[in-house]
């Protein structure tokens, strides 16, 4: 694993620029408020102050960017990783890789923060009935695609891949990234360790009103 470097004020505030020059904003104190009534969330282990996020929401699905900054303390947790998320409603349809504080972090989370936001912003219309299309799970850990079941307009289900839409320089990216990640997989397991472990981690976060949920599932 390389060296953790925390992202200091400055190189947080220049990060803020990018992001809200963009389009995202940032998630303010009453919506982190009225979210932990309604659902309850408990996180999986105890952790310090509040972090700052961001959000962007088009075609009715939203990007969350999670930082691992603290917003009252002007600095960064100590262990942690920054993480891009889209969700309808409160379901999370999508969760990144996690993102390590090292040299990059901050680029990397940047770069992943926009390709969500393309994805959202390019969410496929059913070629058959011109529904919006749903994120679904494929085979994979990660592996996404987009797919419309609406059996009553037409039998058999459309589906499109996860990377419809996105521009040329979006795609070079992730070809990137997914060539490290393959090698990064590839060490793992010559070291016998399992891939995958930090992915689940994320998920032990539980929701203590289910009720409350939006969509209903
Ligand atoms: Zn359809």
């Amino acid at each position: 694993m390389p060296t953790k470097i925390l992202p200091d004020a400055d190189a947080f505030a220049r990060f803020t620029r990018a992001l809200l020059r963009r389009g995202f904003r940032k998630l303010l104190k009453a919506e982190f408020r009225n979210d932990f009534k309604r659902l309850e969330p408990k996180a999986p282990s105890p952790r310090e102050g509040r972090e700052v996020g961001f959000t962007y929401t088009a075609n009715g699905l939203s990007v969350l960017v999670w930082t691992t900054f603290l917003s009252e303390d002007d600095h960064a947790r100590d262990k942690d990783a920054g993480w891009v998320l889209i969700k309808e409603g409160d379901i999370v349809k999508y969760f990144s890789h996690p993102l390590h504080r090292t040299k990059k972090f901050l680029y990397n989370l940047l770069r992943q923060a926009r390709i969500a936001q393309l994805r959202v912003l390019n969410r496929p219309l059913c070629p058959k009935c011109h529904a919006r299309m749903h994120i679904v799970q494929g085979k994979g850990l990660k592996a996404r695609y987009w797919k419309c079941i609406r059996h009553k307009v037409h039998e058999e289900p459309e589906c499109l891949p996860w990377d419809y839409g996105l521009p040329e320089a979006a795609l070079d990216f992730l070809r990137i990234r997914r060539k490290q990640r393959a090698k990064y997989r590839k060490e793992l397991r010559a070291e016998g360790k399992k891939p995958g472990v930090a992915l689940n981690r994320r998920r032990e976060w539980k929701i203590g009103r289910l009720d409350n949920i939006v969509p209903k599932q």
